[in-house]
């Protein structure tokens, strides 16, 4: 049987239109906030930044490790080098050669601990650059992290203003709604998914206002002999065409 409706629900389907389209652009208007993409490219930089602090956190422990070695080794070589000194000054020692050999030892570790001097020297400063850049990192954490919280709180503030208004617009249009004959609302609501969201559209001037295309006089003049509870499609869109004062009938 063919859907039927007075003019005046008719009419109302328009103002469901209305809401219906604020509806859409309440959902786009959410999806699209850019405080959305601000705050996942805030985690993704965030994310980086938390890795390569554990790298260098890794990397700085490992070099204090070395540098504790290296203090140990050169020790070692001194503590060497003070008991053969030792020895030697004690006079103990008398055979000539015993005292070369002494002595060419005592050479060679002062040779031996300059050089361990020197990767000591080069792992501190390894060390101190990897602690410079803990503390860079962890200092560019805390503000990335504070710049995260700042976007996510306007997104989320944002996201409750949008849903406060999604609700009340909801709630108009269901009061429109449960006074429209269900077989109307069902056919609004498919002709709806299928037209990118509008249903139910108003002659005005003799054009559809869903597709804006002028409507040939032939089937102006078939819709003019519509009965009033009739529905009248569009030709072109096949929305529903709501006639009133401004239809230009
Ligand atoms: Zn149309």
């Amino acid at each position: 049987m063919a859907v039927t409706a007075s003019a005046d629900q008719q009419k109302l389907l328009l103002d469901l239109q209305a809401f219906d389209t604020k509806l859409i652009q309440l959902a786009h208007k959410r999806a699209g906030l850019p405080e959305i993409v601000a705050a996942q490219d805030l985690e993704v930089e965030l994310g980086a930044i938390k890795m390569r602090l554990v790298a260098a956190q890794t990397e700085a422990s490992d070099l204090k490790l070395n540098q504790l070695k290296a203090e140990s080794d050169v020790e070692q070589v001194v503590a060497r080098a003070k008991r053969d000194q030792d020895r030697l000054d004690s006079g103990a020692v008398s055979a000539a050669k015993e005292l070369e050999s002494l002595q060419h030892e005592i050479g060679t570790l002062a040779k031996r601990q300059i050089e361990l001097e020197d990767i000591e020297l080069e792992i501190m400063q390894a060390y101190e650059n990897a602690q410079q850049a803990v503390a860079e990192l962890t200092a560019s954490e805390i503000e990335t992290a504070e710049k995260l919280a700042t976007v996510a709180q306007s997104r989320d503030e944002l996201f409750t203003d949008i849903d406060f208004e999604v609700d009340s617009v909801t709630q108009q249009r269901n009061e429109i709604a449960k006074d429209l004959p269900a077989d109307l609302i069902s056919l609004y609501d498919k002709i709806r998914a299928d037209q990118g969201g509008v249903g139910a559209a108003l002659i005005h001037r003799g054009s559809c206002q869903g597709c804006h295309i002028t409507i040939d006089a032939q089937e102006l003049d078939q819709i003019r002999k519509l009965p009033a509870e009739a529905i009248a499609r569009c030709d072109q869109c096949r929305r529903i065409l709501v006639r009133t004062a401004e239809s230009g009938l």
